[in-house]
């Protein structure tokens, strides 16, 4: 149907954020293809876990064994937006959900005063003028998780199935921000073996209850006494794509853990991080909160017990 359809049909999960950007005017549809039909199962083998698209953020959040042996995960799923519309939106949903800009996600007659911009009905970016591209922002919690644990999903389209790491589905574009094919289905996702792995997800926002975030850092690492052995951090909502702060992470490996080297890293890791002036609160803020998050997502994995013992 998708491929039928082409442009003028998009697919609904829980229509969380789908169904708030229609009635904006923000996407102009002709058929809606709802994806209720995918499995909302989660499967766990030696260690790896495989959470099909259709399960729902809440279940994701408080399934035990997600928790136990991927626990950043289900952290980043349990801080989604608010508890009901935890119970609707999916793991799926929050994969591709749309990049987010304050010129954009706005009802169509305050963009119609305001001017429109490029990623929906004009021809400038009101945020960076001169700028031939949009930096709508990436605000999905879950996503910068995924790809510090080098998690994969499975993409159904009309022809095949495949497989790609979760860093690969994304564009540094606010507009063309995936870069999976537009008929393609995200069915699952696959989070490879953690033993031994320490995983936390810190998100800043405004209102704990519901906020998108405005910065996030997602860690990854393994630690051998106290050396670092592997180290993945990843940033949310401070660029059109999930960051992947690499020079941070390359430095964490072989350092000794304790506040200088967390310290140190986290520095690092906000150098990548350019906010601009089209979220919740100050840009300038949200630059200097990146070093601070980092910081505490990188105190807490080491604090905690590694996921299943192995
Ligand atoms: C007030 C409010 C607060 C929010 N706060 C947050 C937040 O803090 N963090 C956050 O990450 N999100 C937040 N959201 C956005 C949204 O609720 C979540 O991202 C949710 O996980 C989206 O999942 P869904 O199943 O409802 O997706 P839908 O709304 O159904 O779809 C979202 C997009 O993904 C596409 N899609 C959905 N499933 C698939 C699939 N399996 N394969 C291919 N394409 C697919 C749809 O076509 C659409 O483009 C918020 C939304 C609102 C309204
Ligand atoms: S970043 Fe610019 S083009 Fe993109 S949504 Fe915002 S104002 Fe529009």
């Amino acid at each position: 149907m998708a491929s039928d359809l082409g442009p003028r049909a998009m697919f609904v999960a829980g229509g969380t954020d789908l169904f708030p950007k229609l009635k904006r005017r923000q996407f102009e549809v002709d058929a809606l293809i709802g994806l209720d039909f995918l499995s909302r199962a989660i499967h766990r083998g030696e260690g790896e876990t495989v959470v099909d698209a259709g399960v729902t953020l809440a279940a994701a959040s408080a399934d035990s064994d997600l928790r136990t042996g991927h626990r950043g995960y289900a952290e980043a799923a349990g801080l989604v937006s608010s508890p009901p519309l935890r119970n609707a939106g999916t793991v799926g949903g929050n994969l591709c959900v749309d990049t987010r800009c304050n010129y954009y996600d706005m009802t169509y007659e305050w963009r119609k005063a305001a001017g429109f911009c490029i990623k929906k009905d004009g021809d400038i970016c009101l945020v960076a003028p001169s700028s031939p591209r949009c930096w709508a922002v990436s605000s999905s919690d879950t996503a910068p998780m995924a790809i510090a644990l080098g998690a994969l999903i499975t993409l159904a389209g009309p022809e095949d199935e495949r497989e790609l790491p979760v860093a690969a589905l994304y564009h540094d574009d606010g507009i063309d921000y995936l870069a999976k094919q537009p008929a393609e289905v995200v069915t699952s996702l696959r989070l490879p073996a953690a033993a031994g792995t320490r995983t936390a997800y810190v998100k800043l926002r405004r209102r704990g209850s519901i906020d998108f975030p405005i910065a996030g850092a997602a860690v990854a690492m393994r630690l051998d006494g106290s050396t670092v052995t592997s180290c993945r951090i990843v940033l949310s909502a401070v660029a059109s794509h999930p960051l992947e702060a690499t020079e941070a992470s390359e430095f964490m490996i072989g350092k000794q853990v304790g506040e200088e080297s967390v310290r140190a890293a986290a520095e690092i890791a906000a150098k990548p991080a350019k906010p601009l002036d089209n979220a919740d609160l100050s840009h300038f803020w949200r630059k200097r909160m990146v070093r601070v998050v980092v910081e505490q997502a990188l105190q807490r994995a080491i604090d905690q017990s590694a996921g299943f013992e192995g």
